[in-house]
């Protein structure tokens, strides 16, 4: 789940070419996030790396920075920098990267590796790894690394889990799309949401209005179905 634009963090830009990122971490479950400097590889070849101009907070962040979830994670990594709805500008490439070039707006989503070999990596669906997915924060790299997410100033990424936002697309806005966005396309879009189809969406929250505005988009017929009206205007 995430929220969206009236609670994006903005992040001051310093050290843009260091490789000491500072950040927002939880140093354990109970305490609120504090400023946190810790270490960012150099870029591999096929590497990317952002300068980070917005992240959104989803409730996800909050679920993990408070270890809620450690019995269906295999572990909570403390202290944990969360962001997974990361939107940022392109500062350098390692040496083959095809994909991406310097000023190149973009996004990283929830994760950011997976093992590339199994079934579900080879069909493109990354996401569904069964061997080794590598979670955007409180996951490890293949090297045991753990990785940090999107409440910092720069991330370091492989070019194939890195999205292009469109020129058109404003990186504040976009950034939600990361994470709330793909988790009401994915299932539009399997189900062939359009003209002639009808989408119930349940709820009008931060996922809700995503899937009200995507279903719209792809021109279906919408309706919300909701407990009261409060939301009706919207
Ligand atoms: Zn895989
Ligand atoms: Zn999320």
């Amino acid at each position: 789940m995430s929220t969206y634009k009236s609670d994006t963090v903005v992040l001051e830009q310093e050290n843009k070419n260091t490789k000491t990122t500072k950040g927002y971490a939880a140093a354990n479950p109970t305490t609120p996030l504090a400023p946190f400097s810790f270490e960012r590889r150099d870029p591999r070849e096929h590497d990317v790396v952002i300068d980070i101009k917005y992240c959104g907070i989803c409730h996800s962040d909050i679920h993990q920075t408070r270890d809620e979830w450690s019995e269906a994670l295999e572990e909570s990594i403390f202290p944990m920098v969360p962001g997974h709805e990361i939107v940022g500008i392109v500062t350098r490439v390692g040496d083959k990267v095809s994909k991406y070039k310097l000023g190149d707006k973009v996004g990283v989503g929830c994760f950011v590796d997976s093992c590339r070999t199994c079934a579900e990596c080879k069909a493109g669906l990354e996401q569904y790894c069964t061997v080794h997915g590598v979670y955007t924060y409180n996951g490890r790299e293949h090297d045991g690394t753990p990785t940090y997410g999107g409440y910092s100033e720069m991330i370091v990424v492989d070019e194939n889990y890195v999205l292009r936002i469109p020129e058109n697309l404003a990186l504040d806005a976009a950034a939600p799309l990361l994470c709330a966005g793909i988790t009401l396309y994915s299932p539009l879009r399997h189900w062939n949401a359009g003209p002639g189809k009808s989408v119930a969406i349940v709820g009008m929250g931060g996922l809700g209005h995503m899937g009200v505005k995507l279903a719209h988009a792809m021109g279906a017929e919408v309706t919300v179905l909701s407990q009261s009206l409060k939301k009706q205007a919207d």
